[in-house]
């Protein structure tokens, strides 16, 4: 069986900066992969390429087997590519259904998404009213939209930024059966973290970033928050 995604030597330039380095990574279908780095390590513009928000200079992406171009993020959607941001992409004054209607890649009626806003939401543990207005929500409620616009696509490949940054410990808890149940369905989850004992609960592998390069490749189970973050830094033990 192939990777689901393949990354090949892949380069990113900015004026003055080399934002990812010659980076080759796999992920397979089912499999929770944490990227862990630094700030400014490159962990953002490595998803921003895979997502389609960004092209690299160098390097190729490899998709269940197909060589891709990713011209945009709407492409990359239609490729079974979703990401969810860290800062939610959401309208605050529409409702959960409308802000799910924009993300689409077909058209649905507002009945039909709220049909199947709630058919995802009990399926997935992602509880949330579809007539409700997303400033009304908490972050959690909001969060949950955004993985169930994303969920509407029917992603391969689930990115998430940061994805516990603005979540309650029980909320953190909840979207960890989610995204557990989603790989256990055969998606794969991509996820960019600092927190280093969520990476040991969540990830099934753990790659290192460190100044756009991929330093090694470990699994965070068998490692302690000690030795992660020393990866991470490049400390030695
Ligand atoms: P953080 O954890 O702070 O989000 P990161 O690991 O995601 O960091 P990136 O955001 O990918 O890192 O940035 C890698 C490097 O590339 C940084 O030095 C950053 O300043 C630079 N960079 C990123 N995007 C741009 C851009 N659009 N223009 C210029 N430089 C950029």
């Amino acid at each position: 069986m192939h990777s689901r995604l393949s990354l090949r030597n892949i380069t990113k330039r900015y004026p003055g900066i080399v934002a990812n380095d010659g980076v080759s990574m796999d992920i397979d279908p089912g499999e929770v992969l944490a990227v862990l780095g630094e700030n400014g390590a490159g962990k953002s513009t490595l998803m921003k390429i895979i997502y389609g928000a960004t092209r690299p200079d160098e390097g190729e992406v490899y998709f269940d087997g197909k060589k891709l171009d990713v011209a945009s993020p709407a492409e990359a959607r239609s490729l079974g590519i979703a990401m969810v941001h860290q800062h939610f992409a959401l309208f605050d004054t529409l409702t959960v259904a409308e802000n799910v209607a924009l993300g689409l890649t077909r058209p649905m009626s507002i009945a039909e998404i709220s049909e199947e806003v709630k058919r995802l939401g009990e399926r997935y543990g992602l509880e949330v009213d579809p007539a409700g207005i997303v400033m009304e929500l908490s972050m959690g409620e909001r969060q949950r939209v955004e993985i169930i616009r994303a969920l509407m696509t029917n992603p391969k490949l689930l990115i998430l930024d940061e994805p516990t940054s603005v979540l309650t410990p029980q909320a953190v808890k909840k979207l960890f059966v989610t995204l557990h149940q989603l790989a256990s369905e055969g998606v794969s989850i991509l996820f960019i973290s600092h927190k280093l004992d969520e990476i040991r609960e969540l990830a099934d592998r753990c790659v290192v970033l460190r100044a756009g390069k991929i330093v090694t490749s470990v699994d965070p189970k068998k490692e302690t928050e000690q030795s992660l973050a020393r990866l991470m830094i490049g400390a030695e033990p």
